[in-house]
């Protein structure tokens, strides 16, 4: 591993599949971050980096690494997850890392292989240096971001808790997601839960003595679409993250055409902007369903509740951010995003938190994924900026 350049490591990087699962039972070489942590584990042991892996669960888990700085100097944490969406429907090899156009194609060339590389470059190169001449960094390259964030979950656990390698606990965390290099100071969070309604099963040919559930579901639908087209003209309205969203996402109901249908669950997905609170989204909804559509249903606990990420909580961090990027590469502005990241679960801890990397968003979950060369390189040399600067 003697050639550090982002360009050589992410090509390394998007040629071990780490498809996060996504709740399903797969199994196998391409799924999971193992393959990327045992990667990641070589690299820190070839460049003589102090670093440990935190298993959370079988084949899953956090490679953490520390270079240490100027003890005068803040500890900086640099944030990457190893996962990947799935790469079924790709339409290039999504494991090859093809170089074309000034671009490299592959699953997790911008979500998220190249920012991570990008951190890898920094690091190497600051390890070269003397320690005094920049901050400190924890690099965490955490597992399971598309789903759950179990990784980020127990890297903030340890946070504070006696646990030596992470004292001191970071003053400040740069989560690298593709930003094409603007700083997210806010983003959207998400809600998710489900909605039952229960009716009286009856042979079909007889349906007056039974009570539909799906059509129960379809008055509550209504009102949920009702809602939507409400939060679109007279939801909260943030600033940078613009209205709230609500979409239903899925219907199961019925169990065959023959009979009266007992059950039926649909899935809402709320995007929630900074400022809402998840109690009061899930009070009012169920109040205005109750009171528009006036029938029984059941509301079941959320599956998913991501925070949204909170502008104004990141000390001069964004404003540092913005103003090293415009010089190294022309321009940036602090911006808020829809998408939702795991860096609320570090602001949530106390860390002044921002979102930043190279790459668009655009191309992130793509059948084609990609990322722009220049700007890959450009976000090494704005982290390595940082470190120099803070
Ligand atoms: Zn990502």
């Amino acid at each position: 591993m003697d050639d550090d350049t982002p360009l050589a490591i992410l090509n390394q990087l998007i040629r071990i599949p780490s498809q996060n699962p996504m709740g399903h039972d797969h199994r196998g070489p391409e799924w999971c971050e193992q393959g990327v942590s045992d990667w990641l584990c070589r690299f820190f042991v070839s460049h003589n980096i102090p670093h440990r892996y935190d298993q959370i669960e079988p084949g899953r888990g956090n490679v953490i690494a520390k270079l240490a700085g100027h003890p005068d100097r803040s500890t900086i944490l640099l944030d990457a997850h190893q996962d990947t969406v799935p790469v079924a429907g790709m339409t290039i090899d999504p494991y090859q890392g093809i170089e074309r156009d000034g671009r490299i194609w592959g699953r997790g060339a911008c979500d998220v292989k190249g920012p991570m590389a990008a951190i890898l470059s920094t690091v190497a190169r600051l390890n070269r240096e003397q320690a005094r001449s920049h901050a400190s960094l924890v690099v965490s390259m955490t597992c399971d971001e598309e789903l759950g964030q179990k990784g980020a979950i127990d890297l903030v656990k340890r946070f504070d808790s006696g646990d030596n390698f992470l004292t001191p606990t970071p003053d400040l965390a740069i989560v690298a997601e593709p930003t094409e290099l603007n700083v997210v100071v806010a983003h959207k969070g998400v809600l998710r839960w489900r909605i039952q309604t229960t009716g009286v099963a009856a042979h079909s040919s007889r349906p007056s003595l039974g009570q539909s559930a799906i059509y129960s579901m379809a008055r509550l639908i209504s009102g949920l679409e009702q809602l939507a087209d409400e939060l679109q003209t007279s939801g909260p309205d943030h600033p940078l993250c613009g209205r709230p969203t609500l979409s239903v996402g899925t219907i199961h109901g019925g169990e065959s055409v023959n009979i009266v249908p007992e059950r039926c669950v649909i899935e809402i997905d709320r995007r929630v902007v900074p400022g809402e609170s998840f109690e009061t989204i899930l009070h009012q909804t169920r109040q205005a369903l109750k009171n528009q559509c006036g029938i029984e249903f059941e509301m079941l606990p959320p599956d998913t509740s991501c925070e949204p990420l909170r502008d104004g909580e990141n000390g001069t961090l964004a404003e540092t951010l913005v103003r090293l990027t415009g010089q190294v590469a022309g321009s940036s502005q602090a911006i808020g995003v829809a998408f939702t990241t795991q860096a609320p679960k570090f602001a949530a801890a106390g860390l002044p938190t921002v979102v930043f990397g190279p790459g668009s968003i655009d191309q992130a979950h793509t059948k084609d994924e990609w990322i722009d060369i220049e700007q890959l390189n450009q976000g090494a040399e704005i982290l390595y900026q940082v470190a120099k600067q803070l």
